[in-house]
């Protein structure tokens, strides 16, 4: 009886191991064309809060035939939306890639520097001086895994970003891409880093005019109101306008809105989604993407902006947050019903992310009895500054305050002989004993701080000596730095609303299940690298997730 037991263990070792080596076996299939979707200011519990309302083809369609990475961290701060996109496509943080804030101060010239921003290009499709069009991945320091491709495959993968914000389609599109696109005044443009004109067939995008469309007829909730979420019921003190003073109640007037601002009102609409995506299959088409001559990958990558200006401005539990996220599953499954065609179901690899999440409104919380507050930034410098003159005589030590960090004024420190260390000190003194600040410290000394782990290296990865500031000030749970307005919501912090992502894949490669194990933004990239059997960023810190592949 032993010995058959033996037996049957030693068949089962070999045809385990034989299967092993059949998994090894080598070859150098890849995917046509991948497709990374940001989603801006996605939380990682959307995909279940309205779960039940998804239809079966948008976001579940990625869940059931997927591989879903439950829990997948945020490794820096601030978490903000160019460090998201950064980070995703390098594998790396801005102590490595360079990208460390929407906006830095460059330490050198303690010149503020926008994080595409780039003086020696111009706009193409809108008037090139214009300070929207003079965009480039310069300021990104690393290579991007769509740069990879590019390097691995002789430049031959067309590379692609769109999004409506620049930074979303630039940063992600990597410094070898063939174009990127993003919205001004409600039309595509980009700049002279790419291309000397837009394609025509993006002109011709452009003359369709889908804004004006999409304006004129206004936004009505999908279902009946009273179906959403409705604690907060629509139009609540927690939300904020298109245009200062006026409530927004659906359904909405957007060509009144407009009208009274801007056309980029769309991106606050979930309109702005249903564009990019639009925008997206007509690149996709015109370009040929997907079907490559030279039998090698494509990449496009896409960021869908306005679930982020649509948090910002109306709080996550708006039935408008709802409505954008109903509306973007479906416009989810028209874009993969699309790529099924285009492509071939099977042929292609798309994962979905988001760049950081969001916390609720701190206003909200306490109404509901919980901790949470305002730290009004305009205030709390100016009791600063009054301190720093009493105690050190001089006016404007401090640079700035921004990404929650403090900007110190060196050159005005040395030019007056000032001892920086003793007014760094006194700043951290200070901030340490304002309500809703929970930890202040030397951005050189991070490692000796009494920061817990994991907010101790989440700052040290974000911190950019040549970029960052030089004091970190980390805020109590559900606290936020406000100018004035209380609506709305934001992010930048550590904590899990705004650094637990979402992270989804499928397709080509990619096997059916999920994970709740730990894993980081920063192991996208390497996991792309895997399945493209090409080499990971040259500032990559993250590990592939093997469990993902096939
Ligand atoms: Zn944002």
């Amino acid at each position: 009886m032993k010995r058959i037991f033996h037996f049957i263990y030693i068949l089962i070792f070999i045809l385990n191991f034989s299967n092993v080596q059949a998994q090894l076996k080598n070859n150098n299939d890849r995917p046509k064309l991948v497709v990374g979707i940001v989603v801006d200011q996605m939380r990682w519990d959307y995909l279940y809060k309205y779960y039940d309302r998804y239809n079966n083809n948008g976001f579940k369609r990625m869940l059931n035939q997927g591989f879903a990475v439950e829990n997948t961290q945020i490794p820096y701060i601030p978490t903000y939306t160019a460090i998201g996109h950064s980070t995703i496509y390098t594998g790396s943080v801005p102590a490595i890639h360079g990208i460390a804030g929407n906006n830095f101060m460059i330490r050198a010239t303690q010149k503020d520097m926008y994080c595409t921003q780039d003086d020696s290009v111009k706009g193409v499709g809108l008037d090139p001086d214009k300070f929207e069009g003079k965009m480039s991945p310069r300021n990104l320091l690393t290579t991007t895994i769509t740069d990879e491709l590019k390097l691995a495959t002789d430049f031959k993968s067309k590379v692609v970003g769109i999004s409506l914000k620049d930074r979303g389609g630039i940063l992600p599109a990597g410094h070898f891409a063939d174009a990127a696109y993003w919205m001004v005044d409600g039309n595509w443009v980009s700049s002279t880093f790419y291309m000397n004109d837009l394609p025509g067939y993006v002109r011709d995008f452009n003359k369709a005019d889908l804004t004006k469309k999409y304006l004129d007829e206004g936004w009505s909730p999908m279902y009946p109101l009273n179906t959403y979420f409705d604690r907060v019921k629509d139009d609540n003190p927690y939300e904020g306008s298109y245009v200062k003073g006026e409530h927004v109640r659906f359904p909405i007037n957007l060509k009144d809105a407009a009208a009274k601002k801007n056309r980029d009102v769309i991106k606050s609409t979930p309109f702005g989604n249903t564009v990019t995506l639009k925008l997206a299959q007509t690149v996709l088409t015109f370009e040929k993407m997907g079907k490559n001559p030279a039998n090698v990958p494509d990449f496009m990558a896409i960021s869908l902006s306005s679930t982020d200006y649509i948090g910002h401005q109306f709080a996550i539990n708006s039935a408008k947050i709802e409505d954008t996220y109903l509306r973007l599953d479906k416009d989810l499954a028209d874009f993969f019903s699309f790529l099924d065609n285009h492509v071939g179901k099977g042929n292609y690899t798309v994962f979905l992310t988001a760049d950081h999440g969001a916390a609720h409104n701190p206003q909200y919380i306490a109404d509901e009895k919980g901790n949470g507050g305002f730290l009004y930034k305009k205030e709390l410098g100016m009791a600063l500054e009054e301190q720093l003159i009493k105690t050190f005589g001089h006016k404007k030590l401090v640079y700035t305050m921004t990404n929650n960090q403090v900007f110190l004024d060196y050159k005005l420190i040395d030019s007056l002989q000032l001892d920086d260390k003793k007014i760094k000190q006194y700043v951290i003194n200070f901030l340490k004993k304002q309500d809703g600040v929970a930890f202040a410290a030397d951005m050189e000394q991070l490692s000796l701080s009494s920061f817990p782990e994991p907010i101790k290296s989440m700052s040290i990865n974000g911190y950019n000596y040549k970029r960052s500031g030089d004091i970190q000030v980390i805020l109590e749970p559900q606290w936020y730095g406000f100018y004035k307005d209380k609506t709305g919501t934001t992010h930048g912090a550590w904590n899990p609303y705004d650094s637990h992502i979402p992270l989804v894949f499928m397709g080509w490669g990619i096997r059916q299940g999920n994970s709740h194990a730990p894993a980081y933004m920063t192991d996208i990239a390497p996991t792309l690298a895997a399945l493209l059997h090409i080499q990971e960023p040259n500032g990559n810190i993250g590990k592939p997730l093997i469990d993902v592949l096939r």
